[in-house]
């Protein structure tokens, strides 16, 4: 069998090791434009802040590939035909398939703001490794620099920013950091603390148009509020979209709406063609979605290359779970917290004197969704209570468990404990 894989990230590396553990005799080929070698784009940011090289981006040795008979190809497929079953690659190659697994990942969104398409220098996004080398190359000639977009790439781009030590203007067009993922308190506790390393906050602020000097390097933004932000670099980072443009005009295109649409088991439309990972998207609870997550394009991965070796697979999105880092403030979010389900109640609670905070939704009786500020916590527990159908009394009690750094813990179990019996009170509520 002769299987191709386009995509060297998560998915795609995850469905490859997947299909040789368990074909030892398979032709297995990942091709990638982007990099010679899987790399966690998670860490980006740490390569930017020069904490980590760009080889210590790498999850994989490299002699991996080759121990495992991975054929990697350094080139971008431009073509696709399911009829003949071949690639085009833009080296002008052909590559044959009996089973393709598509895992293209997502892209840096595109605004069209006037004065955008002009600008020849200065403008980042902050996905790609050549986006990560064009803010490099761009970072010694800049003093003032804006980031448009208030989610965590975002505030990432910033943090890196600041790090270098720009004059850092962040332009969030909601009221208030990130409302899909936090409420309103904590988003209050991060937009002081971004606001405490010196980066000038702004909310309800939205991109009128670009501006740009005699050179056609962006020298800063307009407002539609009318206020102009001052810059030599800017930052979008207002999203990601599947990496899927380039397959609307193959000779035979799968059928695409946001992402590459596919069954649970990640069956795209055409034979014999299967996709996972950022680009996929399938059918949940009656919407269409796209999972543009870490943990879940690999598990997706995972799935897909055993559907592609026969399995019977049904893709079940996991209770979705994020962790990342504002600058210093920890970040473990785990279930329905964004959104927090109809008919649900919430306990919050912020640590006095900390950055740091506890918010646990409940429905008809069971934990479901936990969102923790400002400490480290094993988000397995929050899986398994949320699986279990806990309670929240029950969620309180054992909250102690899910804590990892026990001894220099910021958030004192006894002060969430205290703050919960108070909330629950006959008389507080
Ligand atoms: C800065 C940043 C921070 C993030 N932080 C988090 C986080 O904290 N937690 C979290 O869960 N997720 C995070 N994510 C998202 C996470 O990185 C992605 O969900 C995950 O990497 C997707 O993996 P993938 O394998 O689907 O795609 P990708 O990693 O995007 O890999 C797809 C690969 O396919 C290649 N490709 C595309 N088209 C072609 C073509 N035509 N020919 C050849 N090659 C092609 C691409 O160049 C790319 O190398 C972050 C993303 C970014 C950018």
């Amino acid at each position: 069998m002769r299987y191709v894989i386009i995509g060297n990230g998560v998915a795609g590396t995850t469905a490859a090791l997947t299909l040789r553990a368990r074909e030892p005799e398979a032709e297995i080929t990942m091709i990638s434009g982007e990099s010679d070698y899987f790399f966690s784009r998670t860490a980006l940011m740490y390569a930017y802040m020069d904490r980590m090289t760009l080889r210590d981006l790498e999850p994989h040795e490299r002699k991996v590939f080759a121990k495992q008979r991975i054929d990697l190809v350094r080139d971008w497929v431009v073509d696709l035909d399911a009829t003949e079953r071949t690639l085009r690659l833009k080296s002008g190659k052909t590559i044959a398939y009996e089973r393709l697994l598509l895992a293209t990942g997502s892209l840096g969104t595109r605004l069209d703001w006037p004065g955008l398409q002009s600008a020849k220098e200065g403008v980042v996004h902050f996905v790609t490794l050549d986006d990560l080398a064009q803010c490099e190359r761009v970072t010694p000639s800049t003093s003032e620099a804006v980031v448009v977009g208030g989610g965590l790439i975002g505030v990432e781009l910033v943090e890196c920013l600041a790090f270098h030590g720009k004059k850092v203007t962040y332009l969030v067009r909601s009221p208030w950091y990130w409302p899909g993922a936090l409420a309103m308190e904590e988003s209050e506790i991060i937009t002081e603390h971004i606001r405490r390393h010196g980066v000038d906050l702004r909310g309800t602020e939205e991109v009128d148009e670009v501006l740009l000097g005699a050179d056609g390097r962006v020298r800063g933004v307009r407002a539609k509020s009318g206020a102009e932000f001052g810059c030599q670099m800017l930052g979008i980072a207002i999203g990601v979209s599947p990496a899927v443009d380039w397959l609307r005009t193959v000779k035979t295109p799968p059928k695409i709406e946001r992402g590459i649409r596919v069954s649970p088991s990640f069956e795209t439309s055409l034979p014999a063609v299967w996709a996972a990972g950022d680009c996929a998207e399938f059918a949940q609870d009656g919407e269409w979605v796209v999972e543009q997550i870490w943990y879940s394009a690999k598990r997706q991965g995972e799935l897909a290359a055993r559907a592609m070796l026969g399995d019977r697979v049904r893709y079940e999105p996991p209770i979705f779970y994020n962790s990342a880092k504002f600058f210093e403030i920890e970040y473990t979010s785990t279930g329905s917290i964004g959104k927090p389900p109809e008919g649900s109640r919430t306990f919050f609670c912020r640590i006095p004197g900390k950055e740091a905070s506890v918010r646990i939704v409940e429905q008809n009786g069971a934990v479901v969704g936990v969102n923790m500020l400002g400490a480290r916590w094993d988000h397995t527990f929050f899986e398994r209570w949320i699986t279990e159908r806990r309670s929240m009394d029950y969620v309180v009690n054992h909250l102690r468990e899910a804590q990892f750094d026990v001894e220099f813990a910021r958030v004192e179990i006894a002060a969430v404990e205290a703050s919960y019996k108070q909330w629950r009170s006959p008389v507080s509520s």
